[in-house]
This record gives structure tokens, C-alpha cells and sequence, in this order.
């Protein structure tokens, strides 16, 4: 998939990346967690945050743009204290504006409450409703600052009990980091959806959605947080809880396949490695007579990789990607979208002009994107254009934090595969399986949330209005404690 060109990216984006340091030594943390954010950065590019505190003062930045922009030395130093979170953002509810970045602070009887959010919640509507009606007073139109009054206004005698009566009263998809009093909380959804794990450093401990960002800190990898668990990092070790029953697992499989980095390890597998295997299994399923296999990258390229070792075909760098266009290109209308697919990916035509190319790609959301760079490889020369894409077809929403906008968008939901062959003019075009991807990433199919692929949510449906990235706007315009 490609993230950033084209009409797909509108509907189909990476969600959120959250971390969280305590300093055992006294050292501040903020240094650590931004090394972490850059680390997180493919999970979201439209703000970056950074909490820290010392005892009972909470020291918060946040802004819009990358980490780089939002965050320099001097902004890093005025961000004191041993323990920190940071948050990167895209947008999956509320719209792309400072308000909403996180991480979010509320006041509670344990001193100022910061959190930092993946996910999303189903039953966000609702939950700011009541809140507003005890008084909350809200600054942002997104779920994610509900998490923090309602830790902040819980009927609990301490913090853990805050925490736990929070994950008790929200559902959905969260991963979350908790700053409060000096410490430092991790926690997960019934069915962990959203990955996040924890790390020991020297003299320092971590969370962090990817693994990845351990391996840049120097931390080793301590444990994931597991469904409906709660994790306090302290000095005298690591605290678990398990708040919510254990329900079934339901890791989202779209993070092997496509949001998480390469390599960072989710529950055991190596993404990079899951995703060769998804192509290895593709070739497999779908084996065609060509020169090149092409992938689109980078989101294809480890799949390429597979696909390329069980044919035989020879890998070819046939897509060269240019990685400085950022996301402050924008697309008002087809003719600039155009351009916008040629302003970042350009066809290598030396090792596609008269070739039969396999063009791998990791999915398919409404099919523009896609049918461009068919367009440009044809434009480059190529004989015959084979596409082949290492995930089955994206047939429903998706409710956990990545923006899939609404079913009718999605291709795949609309007309079959021979249809979406002719529609971005492939010579063939074949679809990795369900059990295929399942043999790929090595998990038990019990254990995968694979809801857009085959509509099995593991959590109740939201209705319409709990759905979309909206759902919490008209509150912006209600007067506080009335309903929208
Ligand atoms: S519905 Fe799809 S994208 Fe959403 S959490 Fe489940 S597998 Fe991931």
C-alpha cells in the first residue's frame, strides 16, 4: 500500500504510536522518549507530544508535524523529570488540529493525569456525553481525551483502581500510557488489538508500540502487554494486573502486513520475515510466467523478496520512491493526484522496458493508487503487468484506529476480483488468502483480529453515529454538558 500518494491515502492510513520511559537513575526522560518517537514515526505524522514530569509538576509540548518539526534540543530540555510519554498522531477520530494532539493531561486527585492513546473507542459518543454532564470540560473532539478525565474522575482510593475502572468503562481498540504522581502505567484492550510492549534499558524503563523503538533506546525486550492487562514500571520492577477478563486474543493483522516497521517483532514473529513468507505463500497461490518481480515500495518490498525466492523470478528495483515529498502534498483533484503519484514514485525503466513484470504491492483499498502505478509501469515499457498483493480482499471497516472511512469506498466490497482487474488494467491480478496470510504470520487464526477481511469483530458493532473519525465533532459545537 502505498501511504502517501494518491486518492488510498485518504482512507487508509497508519494510526497512533505511544511510548513511555521512567529513569531509574533520575536522569530526565524526554530525551529517551523522543528518541522513541522518531523510532514510532511511521505511525503517525500529523502531531508529535511529549509529557514529563518530576513529582507532582507535569511539563507538556505538542505540535503538528513530524517529530523533527514538532520537537528540537532546547524544546527537549525544557521537558524535565525522570519519567516521560510521547505520542505521535494520525488522525482516526477528531480531525488533524493541535487540540488534539496528545498526549492529553487532566486534573485528578493523584496531580495532573497525562495519556497517550492508539486505538480507538466504540463508545466514545456516550462516554463524553456523561462526562460533559459531570462537568468535564473537553478541548479536543477525539476519544483519546475522554481516557484521561475518566482516570481522573473515578471513584477509586488510588491510581491503579483510576486506571482500572477506565479500562472497565471503555471499549474498543486502546493501547495506552499513563503518566500520573511520577509514575508510569502501560495498558491494553480486552482482546489487544493494538501492540505495545515493554523494555528495560540501562538504568531505564520503556513502553513502546514497536519493538523497534526498543532496539534504538538499548532496551531488550521485557514482554508485550497482554489483553486487558495492566503494567506499572516502577524502580522496585515491573507491576501486572489484569483488569478486564481474558476474551479472546485479536492482534490486527494489518500491523504485520502493513503499519508496523519491518523490523520490529510483534509477538514473536519479525515482521519483515512475516511479510516474506506472505509472499512466498503468494507465489505459491498465485504463480505467473514473467522476467521481474517489482515491488511498490517499501510496504511491498519484503513480500517481493518472498515472491521472488519460490519463482525464481529476479528481483528488480523497478520503483524508485522519492522519500522527501512528506505529507504537505496535497491532492485537491485528479489531475494533481496524478502528478502526485509521479512526484513520488518514478519507474526505473532500464529494468522494466519490455520485461513481463509482477508488481507486488501489500493491499488494495479503493484501487486508484494502484491502477496509477500499473499505468506508470506501462508507461515505462513494461510487456504485461501481473499484480499481486500479499493481503486478502479489504472487504469491511475497520473500528480500531486506522481510518478506512466508510465500506463503500473500499474496492473490494464493490465488485469482484476480475472487476478489479479490469479497473486498474492488470494482465492478471491475484490476492493472497486468508489461510495463506494466516500461515504467513504464524499465528492461530484465534488469536487475529482479520475483521476487514473476513467482517468477524471481535468486539460489538458501533452503531453509526459511535463510527468514524467524526463521531465527536458535533460536541465541539454543543454548549458544555448538552448533547450534540
Ligand atoms: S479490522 Fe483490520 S485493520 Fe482493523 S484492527 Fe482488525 S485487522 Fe486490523
Amino acid at each position: 500500500m502505498e501511504p502517501v500518494v494518491g486518492a488510498e491515502q485518504g482512507i487508509w492510513k497508519e494510526e497512533c504510536g505511544v511510548c513511555g520511559i521512567l529513569c531509574l537513575d533520575g536522569q530526565d526522560a524526554a530525551p529517551l522518549a523522543h528518541v522513541a518517537l522518531y523510532a514510532l514515526q511511521h505511525r503517525g505524522q500529523e502531531s508529535a507530544g511529549i509529557a514529563s514530569s518530576r513529582g507532582g509538576a507535569m511539563h507538556l509540548h505538542r505540535g503538528m508535524g513530524l517529530v523533527a518539526q514538532v520537537f528540537d534540543q532546547a524544546r527537549i530540555a525544557r521537558l524535565p523529570g525522570p519519567a516521560a510519554i510521547g505520542h505521535v498522531r494520525y488522525a482516526t477520530m477528531g480531525s488533524a488540529r493541535l487540540e488534539n494532539a496528545q498526549p492529553f493531561v487532566a486534573s485528578s486527585p493523584w496531580g495532573p493525569v497525562a495519556i497517550a492513546h492508539n486505538g480507538n473507542l466504540i463508545n466514545a459518543p456516550a462516554l463524553r456525553a456523561e462526562l460533559e454532564a459531570r462537568g468535564a470540560q473537553f478541548a479536543a473532539t477525539t476519544d483519546s481525551e475522554m481516557i484521561a478525565h475518566l482516570i481522573a474522575r473515578a471513584p477509586a482510593d488510588d491510581l491503579e483502581d483510576a486506571i482500572g475502572d477506565c479500562m472497565r468503562r471503555i471499549e474498543g481498540a486502546y493501547t495506552v500510557a499513563v503518566l500520573a504522581g511520577g509514575r508510569l502505567f502501560g495498558f491494553s484492550d480486552a482482546h489487544a488489538i493494538r501492540p505495545l510492549v515493554v523494555g528495560r534499558g540501562p538504568g531505564f524503563w520503556a513502553l513502546a508500540s514497536e519493538t523497534c523503538a526498543l532496539d534504538h533506546l538499548g532496551a531488550e525486550f521485557v514482554c508485550d502487554v497482554e489483553a486487558g492487562q495492566l503494567v506499572a514500571l516502577e524502580a522496585a520492577g515491573l507491576r501486572t494486573w489484569q483488569v478486564l477478563p481474558s476474551s479472546r486474543q485479536a492482534h490486527c493483522v494489518f500491523e504485520y502486513i502493513y503499519f508496523a516497521r519491518p523490523d520490529t517483532v510483534l509477538r514473536g514473529r519479525n515482521v519483515h520475515q512475516a511479510r516474506r513468507r506472505m509472499g512466498r505463500v503468494l507465489a505459491r497461490e498465485h504463480p505467473v510466467a514473467a522476467d521481474v518481480v517489482v515491488a511498490v515500495p517499501d510496504s511491498g518490498t519484503s513480500a517481493a523478496m518472498g515472491f521472488a525466492e519460490v519463482t525464481g523470478i529476479p528481483f528488480e528495483v523497478g520503483l524508485i520512491k522519492n522519500r522527501y515529498i512528506g505529507r504537505t502534498f496535497i491532492q485537491p483533484d485528479q489531475a494533481s493526484r496524478d502528478f502526485g503519484v509521479r512526484l513520488k514514485l518514478n519507474p526505473n525503466v532500464e529494468a522494466i522496458a519490455g520485461r513481463r513484470v509482477v508488481l507486488v504491492d501489500d493491499s488494495i483499498v479503493r484501487g486508484t493508487t494502484s491502477g496509477r502505478i500499473v499505468g506508470l509501469l506501462r508507461s515505462a515499457g513494461a510487456a504485461e503487468v501481473h499484480v499481486r498483493i500479499s493481503s486478502p480482499p479489504i472487504r469491511h471497516a475497520c473500528y480500531y484506529g486506522i481510518d478506512t472511512s466508510s465500506r463503500g469506498e473500499l474496492i473490494a466490497a464493490r465488485i469482484d476480483v476480475e472487476a478489479i482487474r479490469r479497473q486498474i488494467d492488470a494482465d492478471s491480478l491475484g490476492y493472497l488468502s486468508q489461510d495463506g496470510l494466516v500461515e504467513a504470520v504464524g499465528l492461530p487464526r484465534q488469536r487475529l483480529c482479520m475483521a476487514c477481511l473476513d467482517g468477524r469483530y471481535p468486539t460489538r458493532l458501533p452503531t453509526e453515529a459511535e463510527a468514524g473519525r467524526s463521531a465527536l465533532e458535533a460536541f465541539a459545537a454543543a454548549p458544555a454538558g448538552g448533547q450534540p
